[in-house]
């Protein structure tokens, strides 16, 4: 399978770059950065750490989408919706792992899916993908005497917060309580804020350092917590869960999926 790579040079470019090279059955297609990106020209191999392999990353987008049977976007909501489109046009496969997208963002990746195969999901791992079904499942279990608060820590490049996994987490609790996450969402809490209101899903940012992503879903009632906590603690588990999931999109027709249909938690 054919995969290109939007984004290359970024953080996770790079390891997705090694790790579909390292990835039976699968070959790199190409790599696409910004233009403007130092990192134009630049031999793919040695963005992945790997020795060169003499394709090099390129601004011309339409000729890697046309080259690869899938592309894997982790790049900016901006980047993501323009390549959206051009699935559409050249009937690539795409896998998103972009965050921060606005609800028109999605808008636009759900209408480009009715006419390409694409696989989005905030977060690729599994243990985050199982975590979600576990928030769900507790959600549904305990009554709203429990609060439900979401806290969740990155590195201090992230430029979004709520994380989009933080975020797929209040959605899963709030479809465990049969409600809207956008009704009953506390995002912030500055100054005198009052009571907390029963219902209301919190959550709470946490930004420093190197850490790669730590999320907890807290149940608060009066005497006793649960906590459910993923640490993740190398960027290799979203890179690997996203080349699972390109590969899943070979023999998919269009559609919109997301990370339980690849894991088969449906
Ligand atoms: P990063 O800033 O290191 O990398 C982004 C790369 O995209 C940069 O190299 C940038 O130059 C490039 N880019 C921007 N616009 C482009 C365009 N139009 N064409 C080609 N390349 C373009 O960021 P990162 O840490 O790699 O994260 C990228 C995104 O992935 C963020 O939204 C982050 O939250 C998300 N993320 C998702 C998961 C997941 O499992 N879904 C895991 C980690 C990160």
């Amino acid at each position: 399978m054919k995969i290109g790579i939007v984004g290359c040079a970024g953080r996770m470019g790079r390891m997705l770059l090694k790790q579909v090279m390292e990835t039976e059955g699968c070959e790199v297609s190409g790599g696409t950065e910004r233009n403007g990106s130092p990192f134009e020209g630049t031999d793919l191999g040695v963005l992945a750490g790997l020795s060169p392999m003499g394709i090099v990353a390129t601004t011309d987008t339409q000729a890697v989408f046309a080259a690869s049977d899938a592309i894997i976007d982790f790049t900016s909501p901006a980047a993501t919706c323009a390549h959206a489109k051009l699935a559409v046009e050249t009937q690539t496969a795409m896998v998103i792992g972009t965050t921060g997208m606005t609800p028109d963002d999605v808008a636009v990746v759900r209408s480009c899916s009715e006419k390409t195969p694409i696989m989005q999901a905030a977060n690729m791992s599994m243990g985050v993908t199982l975590l979600c079904s576990l928030v769900e499942q507790a959600a549904a279990a305990l009554t709203d005497d429990f609060d439900i608060e979401i806290v969740e820590m990155h590195h201090k490049h992230k430029v979004d917060a709520p994380s989009g996994t933080a975020l797929a987490i209040g959605v899963a609790a709030a479809s465990g309580r049969d409600v809207d996450l956008d009704a009953v969402s506390q995002r912030v809490r500055d100054g005198i804020t009052g009571e907390r209101k029963r219902g209301d899903i919190g959550f709470a940012t946490l930004r420093g350092g190197d850490v790669v992503g730590e999320h907890t879903a807290m149940f608060a009632s009066e005497g006793e917590r649960i906590e459910l906590t993923h640490r993740a603690t190398d960027r290799r588990i979203f890179a690997a869960g996203a080349v699972r999931a390109a590969k899943w999109l070979g023999d998919k027709d269009a559609g919109m999926f997301n990370m339980k249909d690849v894991l088969g938690l449906k």
